[in-house]
């Protein structure tokens, strides 16, 4: 086992304390006696503390990368928790089957995804990532090993996914892919200028379009209160789709301070409202799904400091108000949020007992970290989603306070008694109460 600071998440400078790491490359290894407390660690792509231990050890998963089995009838594959996204579509979109739901980047692993139980852009047809996990084995720090589904261990199964990786360890698991007739995707973009013009964007497209998804300008968000763009899609049938063009060159360091000056993203912003107000297209499903994976490293463009996401959900009676309020308050604030997304979840019942996605409307935002200025602005964000009965996404959060998670996830009690007493993170630490980190002490 070696100490190593390299692990670390996807927004943050390095955590604090050193952290010791551990690779399993077997799915009968045991986790080493007396190293914890554990954590295990996917890809690193949540953006906060989520996937962090600091004085503990993480248990890295990438070791565990093989597919194991595939059922060409039913779609059903079966594969080791450090299997990336990447990995499953660059063998089966050729072979006409695609992910059932993908978050924004597939640089993810298969554990990961379960662990936060990640969404894409089509939760209201299709739900969350562990609606289609049909069965994992979980490795506890006793040595014990649990075959979950839901029929089998069916609390363990509810615990584990959105369950930030405190149950233990998934070593394998099986997801059902669904079909599709090739790579193409056919899209279309339009103009909004209200969050209730986007509200109805997202309800005419409910039942035609497989995928929505809205950008909308932070910065200088209008007259009507929130500018932007509605995408929508579905995939194509007969359609050829241009290859992605090759990934471009990455940041290789981290320049000292954030590149991303505000009147360079007000620019930006401007520039992609000037799109034409209704556009169609054909495009290959990567740069549809993950325009983000194309600049490797863009996360070094924030700088040394790194940066915050914020992402919350809000329920749907409150949407409209509360959206229009957080918009309002992060253009007064002048803070530069980059990428702000807003998105309608379906109505499906979450599959884990933590699952951050719920019935309601989802807006996300990148802030660089100016400290004090920064966090100040969160936390009134974090006022409004609360008052209006929402909840904060931890894969995103480095800084949000016990209260505010404790109102946003009322089964973190009942959770607890699942969590594997030798298993803890920098995130399970700030937002629980000395009880909790009094168990993580005693394992
Ligand atoms: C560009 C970008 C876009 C994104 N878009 C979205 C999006 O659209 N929707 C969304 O929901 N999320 C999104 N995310 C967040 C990302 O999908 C999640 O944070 C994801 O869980 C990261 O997976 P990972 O494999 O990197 O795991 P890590 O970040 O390393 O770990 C995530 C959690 O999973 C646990 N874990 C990892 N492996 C295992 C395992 N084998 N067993 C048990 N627990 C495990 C860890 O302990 C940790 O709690 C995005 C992230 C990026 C960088």
């Amino acid at each position: 086992m070696g100490r190593n600071s390299r692990y670390r998440s996807w927004a943050r400078p390095p955590a604090p304390g050193p952290q010791g790491a551990v690779r399993l490359h077997w799915r009968d290894e045991q986790l080493p006696e007396g190293g914890g407390p554990f954590l295990a660690y996917g890809n690193g792509r949540s953006y906060g503390d989520s996937c962090l231990n600091s004085g503990g050890t993480l248990v890295d998963l990438r070791g565990l990368d093989r597919f194991i089995s595939f059922d060409a009838e039913t779609g059903v594959l079966r594969c080791e928790a450090g299997v990336l996204l990447s990995d499953i579509l660059g063998r089966f979109v050729p072979e006409g089957w695609f992910l059932p739901v993908t978050p924004g980047t597939q640089q993810v692993t298969v554990g990961g995804a379960i662990a936060n139980d990640v969404h894409g852009k089509n939760h209201h047809w299709a739900g969350s990532f562990g609606h289609h996990v049909r069965r994992f084995e979980l490795l506890r720090s006793d040595g014990s090993r649990l075959l979950c589904s839901p029929r089998e261990n069916a609390d363990w199964f509810g615990a584990t996914i959105g369950g930030l990786g405190l149950t233990g360890v998934i070593l394998w698991a099986e997801i059902a892919l669904k079909r599709i007739e090739g790579p193409a995707m056919e899209v279309e973009s339009l103009r909004f200028s209200r969050v209730e013009e986007f509200l109805e964007l997202s309800r005419a497209s409910h039942n035609a379009y497989e995928y929505t998804v809205a950008w909308i300008d932070s910065l200088t968000p209008g007259p009507g209160g929130a500018r932007g763009l509605f995408f929508r899609g579905n995939h194509a049938a007969g359609h050829h789709a241009a290859a992605p063009s090759r990934r471009k060159p990455g940041l290789p360091v981290t320049p000292p301070v954030s590149l991303l000056p505000r009147a360079a993203v007000g620019l930006f912003n401007t520039a992609v409202y000037r799109w034409p107000r209704r556009r169609h297209a054909v495009a290959h499903y990567e740069p549809f799904f993950y325009p983000l994976d194309a600049v490797p490293n863009w996360n070094r463009l924030f700088g040394r400091k790194g940066f915050y996401q914020y992402q919350c959900v809000i329920p749907q009676d409150q949407a409209g108000a509360a959206i229009g309020e957080i918009i309002a308050r992060v253009a007064r604030a002048q803070e530069g949020s980059f990428l702000s997304v807003l998105k309608v979840f379906g109505n499906r019942k979450p599959p884990g007992w933590l699952s951050f996605s719920r019935p309601g409307t989802t807006l996300a935002f990148d802030f660089p970290d100016r400290g004090r200025s920064t966090l100040a602005l969160l936390d009134t964000l974090d006022e409004i989603t609360d008052e209006a009965g929402g909840a904060v996404y931890p894969a995103k959060d480095a800084r949000m306070k016990a209260r505010i998670f404790e109102r946003g996830y009322p089964a973190l009690h009942r959770f607890e008694r699942y969590r594997d007493p030798a298993f803890m993170s920098d995130f399970w630490r700030r937002v629980t109460s000395g009880d909790t980190q009094q168990g993580a002490a005693n394992a």
